[in-house]
């Protein structure tokens, strides 16, 4: 369960960008092919952030799709787990995960005013 790390690090990350003020929202992007299960995090994030400025705060998921990248014929491809065996474009088995295994927090909103 590396929620509960991962969601530390969103808490650090959202109230230290908020200067201060109460964060209202935070925006992560959760790759496809993530170990991180959003349930757990909005858990951990539930209990964690008691007391914190950034209590309350809405967690929104944006869910970003896996992709491939041909090492042959260079396309990047949308792909969902489990990798495909070959390049739908050139049919290479040469193929190198380029996205989908990200786990960050996008944005943030924050109330107008200090405190
Ligand atoms: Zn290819």
């Amino acid at each position: 369960m590396h929620e509960l790390a991962v969601t530390e690090g969103v808490i650090k990350v959202a109230v230290e960008a908020a200067g201060g003020r109460r964060v209202r929202a935070i925006d992560l992007v959760l790759g496809a092919l993530s170990t991180i299960v959003d349930d757990s995090v909005q858990f951990y994030f539930d209990a964690l952030s008691r007391a914190t400025l950034a209590e309350g705060a809405v967690l929104r998921f944006r869910r970003v799709p896996a992709t491939a990248l041909c090492l042959d014929c260079g396309a990047t491809t949308e792909v969902a787990p489990p990798l495909p065996d070959g390049c739908p474009g050139c049919g290479s088995s040469r193929l190198r995960v380029s996205g989908g295994t990200e786990f960050l927090v996008e944005s943030i909103e924050v109330d107008d005013e200090p405190g």
